[in-house]
C-alpha cells in the first residue's frame, strides 16, 4: 500500500523534473523548451530530443490545449483508484505542441461529452503539501 497521504502512487521528482513539479505546485506549470530548435520539450529531459541540444530553458505554458485521446476508465483492481471510476484517462496536446498523460475531470464521464478535440484548461490539484498534478478541464469560453 502507499503510505504518502494521497492512496495512489505518487511522481517521484529527480533532478530533471523538478523544475516542472516545481512549477506545477505553483499553479503556473513550466515546459522545457530547446533553445537551439525552438521545439518544446516534455517529459523533461536532459536534451532536445529533435536537435540533442543540451541548452533547454523552463518556460511557462498556456495550461491550455485539445484532447488527442482518451479512455474511460469503469473497472480498476486497486480500491483507492476503484473508488474514483469511472474517470477519465486523456492525452492531452497542449497549445505548444507538447502531448501530456492526465485526467479529464469536471467531465460527465460519458463519450457524448468528451471528444477527441475537445479543448481543455490545466487545472491544479494540490493532492500532498508537497506535490500538485496538473489536471485538465473543458476550456471555459472567453
Ligand atoms: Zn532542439
Amino acid at each position: 500500500m502507499t503510505d504518502n497521504g494521497y492512496g495512489k502512487p505518487l511522481p517521484r521528482p529527480d533532478p530533471v523534473t523538478q523544475p516542472f513539479w516545481d512549477s506545477v505546485k505553483a499553479h503556473a506549470m513550466s515546459i522545457q523548451r530547446c533553445r537551439t530548435c525552438g521545439r518544446y520539450v516534455f517529459y523533461p529531459r536532459m536534451h532536445c530530443p529533435s536537435c540533442f541540444g543540451r541548452d533547454l530553458a523552463w518556460l511557462p505554458v498556456s495550461g491550455r490545449g485539445v484532447v488527442h485521446a482518451f479512455t474511460i476508465v469503469h473497472y480498476h483492481s486497486t480500491p483507492a483508484f476503484r473508488a474514483d471510476t469511472p474517470y477519465v484517462v486523456a492525452l492531452i496536446e497542449l497549445d505548444e505542441g507538447v502531448r501530456m498523460m492526465s485526467n479529464l475531470v469536471d467531465v460527465t464521464p460519458d463519450p457524448k461529452h468528451v471528444r477527441v478535440g475537445l479543448p481543455v484548461e490545466v487545472v491544479y490539484d494540490d493532492v500532498t503539501p508537497e506535490l500538485t498534478l496538473p489536471k485538465f478541464r473543458p476550456a471555459s469560453a472567453e
